[in-house]
């Protein structure tokens, strides 16, 4: 047995391969279990996108390494996209990095920026992985807590004054994974000016981007005045084209922070598979009905489990946009309690809030990734347990 370097040690076990854990052991003992816990899409990738990858594949080209820093067509498909969406524009060659996933993006983030000991600025709760980044880079979390009050933004007032001076990164994300909420533009504003004033580069992980309700398109954060000057977005294709399989995504915006993520990816990945790339950008460049559609379908959900959740007296904050309901657990659970009830009683596998940080305690996350009969089911199963 060979010992784990001192970086390695500093990692918690992955949140989200403990859950699938969990709910792959309740299958194997034979369960009819509804797993809503991951943030794993349910649904197929358009037929148009996989086509893509079919006509790409065979192509020798495709077999060899794809250039380093990505296929220039595909970054141009990027900034044509950002101009189409958000009328942002994007220089594809130095604003435009390409990713094996935003997860690898968020981590590669944090070893591009930061020394040990610096400070980082941490949604809580937050999606893990900004926190995986910042321990192994051994940076030192300062985290930002996400109220219900205050719409689940950070309220940056309440940030002590040395927080904000040694910090020098720091992490959003709207659509907010797992609380639902969204940002407003004059969030991203204020975020801009804070992150001038005090040196901090800004990372908005826009994952949840395509996914707005009630008629509401989400802001991107590189909309913003000055937010290029200051940061980056991650853009996945995991969420919007149901393609987390296929681990691509886009870090955009700040010239340096583009440098030094390509800088890194050299050493790490040269490039994606070709086809991947060129799938991608039919993806990015052609309809976008499929995309309209899905999030059609995730309100549609959203509508059925929140009739479904308050006929059972489950009192609810209707999700505004992402994939993703928080909800508050009823007395007198933790959130860890009330999630293995349910998902011993029950079999429904939701997320305990606790696991996104300290300020999830008292919530549990439910994802709209499953059909809604299950979502309809999952309500029925939970109303035997009488709780509410
Ligand atoms: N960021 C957030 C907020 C997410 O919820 C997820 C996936 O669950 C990711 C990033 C991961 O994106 P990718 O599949 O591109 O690694």
């Amino acid at each position: 047995n060979f010992a784990r370097s001192k970086t390695l040690e500093r990692l918690p076990e992955q949140f989200f391969a403990k859950l699938a854990k969990k709910a792959q052991q309740l299958k194997a003992e034979g369960h009819d279990v509804i797993n809503l816990g991951q943030g794993n899409p349910d649904l197929p990738t358009p037929p148009h996108i996989v086509e893509a990858l079919q006509d790409a594949a065979p192509d020798p080209l495709n077999h060899k390494y794809s250039p380093f820093r990505g296929q220039s067509s595909l970054k141009e498909a990027v900034s044509e996209f950002y101009k189409r969406e958000y009328d942002v524009d994007l220089d594809p060659e130095t604003e435009v990095a390409v990713l094996p996933g935003a997860k690898t993006g968020l981590v590669e983030l944090s070893q591009c920026l930061l020394d040990p000991g610096d400070r980082v600025l941490l949604p809580d709760p937050g999606y893990p992985d900004y926190l995986s980044g910042t321990a192994l880079a051994d940076a030192s979390p300062a985290f930002m807590p996400l109220l219900e009050k205050n719409g689940f933004l950070p309220d940056f007032e309440a940030l002590s004054s040395e927080d904000l001076e040694a910090a020098k990164l720091m992490f959003l994300n709207y659509p907010n994974n797992p609380t639902a909420g969204v940002a407003t533009s004059r969030f991203f504003e204020e975020t801009v000016k804070l992150a001038k004033e005090h040196s901090i580069c800004v990372c908005h992980d826009f994952a949840y981007g395509a996914i707005g309700f009630d008629g509401e398109k989400p802001p991107s954060f590189l909309q913003t005045a000055g937010a290029k000057e200051v940061g980056v977005e991650m853009y996945t294709m995991s969420k919007s084209y149901n393609m987390a399989g296929w681990r691509i995504a886009f870090a955009v915006g700040n010239k340096s922070v583009i440098s030094s993520i390509n800088l890194i990816q050299d050493h790490l990945y040269v490039s994606l598979f070709g086809a991947v790339q060129q799938a991608a950008e039919t993806a990015l460049r052609g309809s976008q009905d499929a995309v309209l559609e899905l999030t059609a379908t995730y309100e549609y959900r959203r509508d059925v489990l929140m009739e479904s959740l308050q006929n059972i007296g489950w009192d609810v904050e209707v999700p505004k946009g992402s994939f993703f309901a928080w909800l508050k657990v009823p007395e007198p659970y933790t959130s860890e309690e009330f999630s293995n009830l349910l998902l011993e009683k029950a079999h429904v596998v939701v997320a305990p809030g606790n696991g996104f940080g300290e300020y999830g305690e008292g919530f549990v996350r439910v994802g709209l990734v499953a059909p809604e009969e299950q979502l309809e089911a999952a309500a029925e199963r939970i109303a035997e347990l009488k709780l509410f």
